[in-house]
């Protein structure tokens, strides 16, 4: 054994320091990409198992009027749905919070005490965990916002609006069902026109969902495109057994 090299300095590579995450929750962007995804796979479906049944009308008019009153009613009926999501969560945390500073008020010391205890859970040493509480607890504002994290995970200042979450989904639904009508408004059969346009629609917002996670954008992407695929299928299918059978 000759003097030893040192051993080989592939190291790691150390992650910078201000590295970003991405915001898990989503933000905006998953509940647009969401509704949008829901807007192109239901008015899809939905015009594929209109066309599917009336394929001997050489005339577009139905397919027209029942993509646009599917978008319109998938429009509305997510955004109330949306509404009454969010409103009810931010309720329910707003009512939870308003419990935390009343109890916070009239028991500070058991309160104190109880973030001391959550504290050392965490691995601070008692010292100063001590520390700790009794610095948050001189400011009831701070002593509420910490209290509500640690005890069910919700910073007061961060509650979703209904309103923006409603206005969003409305808007990106509407964007997403628009897309297979479109076709329709220019040419009469356009079927397969406006299924392609969906499909790739489809592909470009499963592609974009992966940036907020860790598959990779074609996976994403294609995941959207089968899933989407397999019920215009289905819903032609529907649609033409059932337009048969009306005759
Ligand atoms: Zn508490």
């Amino acid at each position: 054994m000759t003097a030893s090299t040192p051993p080989s300095v592939e190291t790691p590579e150390t992650p910078p320091i201000g590295h970003e995450h991405s915001d898990v929750s989503g933000g905006w962007l998953r509940p647009a990409v969401f509704g949008a995804m829901d807007g192109l796979v239901s008015n899809a479906a939905l015009i594929a198992g209109v066309a599917g049944g009336t394929q001997d009308a050489t005339d577009s008019n139905a397919v027209v009027l029942a993509g646009l009153a599917g978008l319109a009613a998938g429009a509305f009926s997510m955004a109330a749905g949306e509404y009454a999501s969010v409103a009810s969560q931010s309720e329910a945390a707003e009512r939870e919070i308003a419990k935390e500073r009343q109890e916070i008020l009239t028991n500070p010391e058991a309160e104190r005490a109880e973030l001391v205890e959550m504290l050392t859970e965490k691995g601070l040493d008692a010292e100063l965990a001590e520390e700790v509480a009794t610095q948050v607890h001189r400011n009831v504002d701070a002593a509420v916002a910490v209290h509500a994290m640690e005890e069910f995970g919700v910073d007061p200042d961060e509650l979703a609006s209904p309103t923006v979450a409603a206005v969003s989904s409305f808007l990106s639904f509407s964007l997403g069902a628009l897309v297979p009508v479109v076709p329709f408004l220019v040419d009469g059969d356009a079927l397969p026109w406006a299924i392609g346009l969906t499909l790739v629609a489809l592909f470009l917002c499963g592609a974009v969902v992966t940036r907020l996670t860790s598959r990779p954008w074609w996976f994403g992407g294609l995941r959207q495109v089968l899933l989407g695929g397999a019920a215009f299928v289905l819903t032609f299918w529907i649609g033409s057994l059932v337009g048969a059978g009306l005759g």
